[in-house]
């Protein structure tokens, strides 16, 4: 089975837009057992687009487009693919009353634009699209499919996640496919997969696991593939239940959750308010921490305190401790937790302290070096780290280090 991937817009051309819909797209069908054959971008005109759907026909079975179909491009893909096909674009009232629903929702009338915006090739079948006005089109021509959708990634993703890529693994393999992630943090992954691979050897032959690793994190997905959507799903949760026992310490939940949600959910389960006091983070936690909706129900804030001068001024580290022991210390970042704390009222907080590099380091402490502290007032726990990253990635594995480090804490101390 084998699919061409065709992108449009200029600014994919011209440098401005990354295109990340086709690794996203290559990605998810890759994970259904078909095979890209070919990959185009084409400028916002007709005749690129239909060079690539000349070709992507003669080598592919499923043809995708993205991008093109916004009221303002002149609706180039559904021209170019009607032509194509020889079919021709009809009024679609369904697409009427969708956009003059979505419009209105946000306050705003119909106009001529939105009113082209209408007109689907005659022979497509439509796939809603939560995100937006343009729905995605599905053709079948000649023993191929076309598939054409929006450009915005967002849009694209709404259609393809919840109906698109189902329709498209029934059609072809009449096969269910199933995920389920288990995210955990704070360990390698090829820790993870020896303690979970007694586990992984008596899987079944519908069964597969990946370790998709980031920054101080690994997010482990379970996938089955097969005919029986109910069978497929216990064995998912069976397993998922199974590996999430086995490493529990490091998982922190399930699904798309993100560090920064779980560390948010357990601070409202237990009532709990959180800051932080950030040297060498600078704010990193800050952004994590408020990048949740809702976080300013737990989250009273932070100081980023990178001079002595404010570790002094608005934390209380003593100035014979900084000439003492230096501001990459256990003693600072532990001051740095109870001054964060006194300075906000918070109960908990994180304080973080090092060298970034590739600049500032010494014999006593090189490049890399990280102090991390979490605590309340009266007890703080703290790590010392030795990393070898660039400084962007010193300093986002500390930030992430820090939030498991507090997540651990909670659970222990509040649970
Ligand atoms: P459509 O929504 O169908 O693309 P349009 O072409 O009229 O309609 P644009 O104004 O081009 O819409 O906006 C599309 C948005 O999506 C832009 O922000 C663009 O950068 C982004 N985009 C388009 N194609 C891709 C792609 N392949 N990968 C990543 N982003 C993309
Ligand atoms: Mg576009």
């Amino acid at each position: 089975m084998n699919a061409a991937i065709i992108t449009i817009g200029d600014e994919l051309l011209n440098g401005q837009t990354i295109d990340t819909n086709s690794s996203w797209l290559a990605q998810e069908l890759n994970l259904l057992g078909i095979n890209i054959a070919l990959k185009f971008s084409c400028g916002d005109s007709q005749e690129p687009v239909r060079d690539a759907l000349q070709l992507s026909s003669e080598r592919a079975d499923l043809i995708i487009t993205t991008g093109g179909l916004g009221p303002t491009k002149d609706d180039i893909t559904k021209k170019s693919i009607c032509d194509f096909l020889s079919d021709e674009l009809r009024f679609d009232q369904g697409t009427y009353d969708n956009i003059l629903a979505l419009l209105k929702s946000r306050g705003r009338g119909m106009t001529e634009l939105h009113k082209n915006q209408c007109y689907m090739p005659g022979s497509a079948k439509l796939i809603a699209n939560s995100q937006g006005t343009a729905p995605g089109m599905w053709m079948e021509h000649e023993g191929k499919i076309y598939l054409a959708l929006p450009g915005v990634p967002r849009e694209m993703k709404a259609i393809m996640k919840p109906l698109g890529l189902g329709m498209i693994a029934n059609r072809f393999s009449g096969e269910y496919i199933i995920h389920s992630f288990i995210q955990t943090a704070g360990c390698g992954e090829t820790i993870i997969s020896e303690a979970i691979q007694p586990i992984v050897d008596r899987f079944p032959a519908s069964l597969s696991i990946a370790y998709l690793p980031s920054i101080a994190s690994v997010k482990l997905r379970i996938t089955a593939k097969g005919k029986d959507f109910d069978i497929l799903q216990t064995w998912v949760k069976k397993f998922t239940d199974e590996i999430s026992f086995e490493i529990k310490e490091h998982v922190y939940g399930f699904g798309e959750l993100t560090l920064s949600e779980a560390v948010g959910q357990l601070c409202l389960r237990y009532k709990i308010k959180l800051a932080t006091a950030e040297s060498c983070t600078g704010g990193l936690l800050a952004q994590l921490i408020t990048s949740i909706s809702g976080a300013s129900s737990y989250y009273q804030g932070s100081i980023v305190a990178y001079s002595n001068e404010l570790k002094m001024n608005l934390l209380r580290v003593p100035d014979d401790l900084l000439a003492l022991q230096g501001a990459v210390s256990e003693a600072v970042v532990k001051q740095m937790v109870r001054g964060a704390i006194a300075a906000t009222n918070a109960d908990v907080a994180i304080a973080t302290s090092g060298i970034a590099g590739p600049t500032g380091g010494s014999i006593d402490k090189p490049v890399g070096t990280i102090w991390i502290a979490v605590g309340t007032r009266e007890t703080q726990e703290t790590v010392k780290l030795q990393l070898n990253k660039d400084r962007i990635g010193n300093v986002q594995y500390t930030a992430v280090t820090a939030l498991n480090m507090m997540r651990k804490f909670i659970e222990k101390n509040f649970a």
